[in-house]
């Protein structure tokens, strides 16, 4: 890499600033949630393909039989018709059915090591604020799509992604090594890095290389240039059958699958903490019974839990199951416990976060450049470091910092774009200095 080069890349990411914003309003005016995210990835693909990415997606790039928390068939069929009426690529789309919406695009510039970036691309399941107080409405790019919203801003990591892709294709001749993108699904619920693993999408990576917005870093002109610990975790669902019967005149002949849930629910929140390390557990949605006066047969609920470490997220989860069974057992319901997605912990290599440091710190656009903070949250990227890691290979996750009108998963969340261009400014520069390190694999 050439000095040349690097100057080049601030000068090339200031150039995509208008380009950028206009990307991420388009996401995020179209959001889509995990393995629904057809029109983005295939606005994704086609953005690849046409910097001269080769692109795989689809069953290339996610194993079917690997994914978690699907959506059933007919509402992905209508994600798919909803995906193309909203500009979507139809082609694309229909090689992505099923929920198969993950992209990835590569292009190899010589001999050198193989340096992965992953973004993701999803939304929450949310309603986003809807009033002149919140800017994306007020600017008309607010949530066309109910019950979507970008409330965790994948919008800029797919946009600062893309632009990335471009910076480093026009600087093509002047790269050694192999570029691979990674666009993944359903990070949320932490339902898509398995499957791409699965598919084979880390396959010789030497690098990895990822990131938030906003996250641990809350204002704009914070970088931190590697995250420490990521909380494992495991999302699951618990359901409880049991028998109605008439409430008045025969209760007795009921088996009451609402008691049985709401006390799993209580007894959940009560599982020990661990002396090792922090743990959470969470009982998010609890649905149960059908009407006033009919014994309610049929309860579900929605929990995760998490772990400072993945054997603390292990142990409450193995309690999690002895309390559900155990209180299924009381009201002499079934009980089915299906899990829904399932992170380790992880952490970011000290080699790579002082590259990550050095090319933040040649920006000098950041004002307090850190390292070693405490993730305090679940991404399934560590699954995507660990697989990497155990072969030999190298990684960090950065974040991006950024003014916030509200906290990540709020209906006002909305984040500072001032932070895109310094975003793909750092990946490009990051992706760059880990092409001319050595190859980590023989
Ligand atoms: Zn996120």
């Amino acid at each position: 890499m050439t000095d040349h080069a690097t100057t080049d890349i601030g000068r090339l990411a200031a150039g995509l600033a208008d380009g950028l914003i206009a990307r991420r309003r388009d996401l995020h005016k179209y959001p889509e949630t995990a393995w629904t995210e057809f029109r983005t990835a295939s606005l994704a693909a086609r953005a690849l393909a046409a910097a001269g990415y080769a692109v795989r997606l689809g069953g290339e790039v996610v194993r079917r039989e690997s994914m978690l928390g699907a959506p059933p068939a007919g509402e992905l069929a209508t994600h798919m018709e909803r995906a193309a009426a909203q500009g979507g690529d139809p082609a694309l789309i229909g090689r992505m059915a099923g929920g198969l919406t993950g992209v990835v695009g590569e292009r190899c510039f010589g001999p050198g090591p193989v340096v992965a970036l992953r973004f993701d691309m999803d939304a929450n399941d949310l309603d986003e604020a809807r009033d002149d107080g919140h800017r994306p409405h007020r600017e008309g790019f607010g949530s066309v799509n109910a019950g979507a919203m970008h409330a965790c801003g994948h919008d800029g990591h797919t946009a600062i992604g893309l632009g990335v892709a471009e910076i480093l294709a026009t600087l093509g001749d002047r790269l050694r090594g192999t570029v691979r993108l990674i666009f993944q699904p359903g990070e949320e619920g932490v339902r898509g890095a398995g499957p791409m693993a699965d598919a084979g999408v880390l396959d010789g990576v030497d690098y990895l290389l990822g990131g938030h917005i906003g996250l641990r870093a809350p204002k704009t002109g914070q970088v931190v240039c590697g995250v420490e610990g990521f909380l494992a975790t495991t999302k699951f669902d618990a359901v409880f059958t049991g028998m109605a019967a008439h409430a008045g005149a025969a209760p007795e002949q009921g088996r009451n699958a609402l008691l049985a849930a709401a006390n799993a629910a209580l007894n959940l929140h009560a599982i020990s903490r661990h002396g090792q390390g922090a743990s959470r557990i969470t009982v998010g949605t609890l649905h149960a019974g059908q009407g006033r006066n009919v014994i309610p047969a049929k309860a579900e609920l929605q929990a995760e839990t998490r772990g400072r470490t993945t054997e603390i997220d292990r142990f409450v989860f193995e309690r999690a199951r002895e309390v559900v069974a155990g209180a299924a057992m009381m009201y002499g319901v079934d009980h089915e416990i299906m899990v829904a997605g399932r992170s380790p912990s992880g952490r970011s290599d000290p080699g790579v976060v002082a590259v990550v440091r050095r090319a933040a710190e040649a920006m000098g656009c950041f004002s307090d450049i850190r390292d070693g903070v405490d993730m305090r949250a679940s991404e399934d990227f560590a699954l995507l470091l660990g697989a990497v890691q155990a072969r030999g290979g190298l990684g960090a996750y950065l974040l991006l910092g950024s003014d916030l009108a509200a906290g990540h998963h709020n209906p006002r969340f909305d984040f500072d774009e001032a932070c895109l261009v310094p975003g793909v400014e750092l990946f490009a520069r990051c992706a760059m200095a880990c092409l001319n390190l050595p190859p980590r694999r023989g």
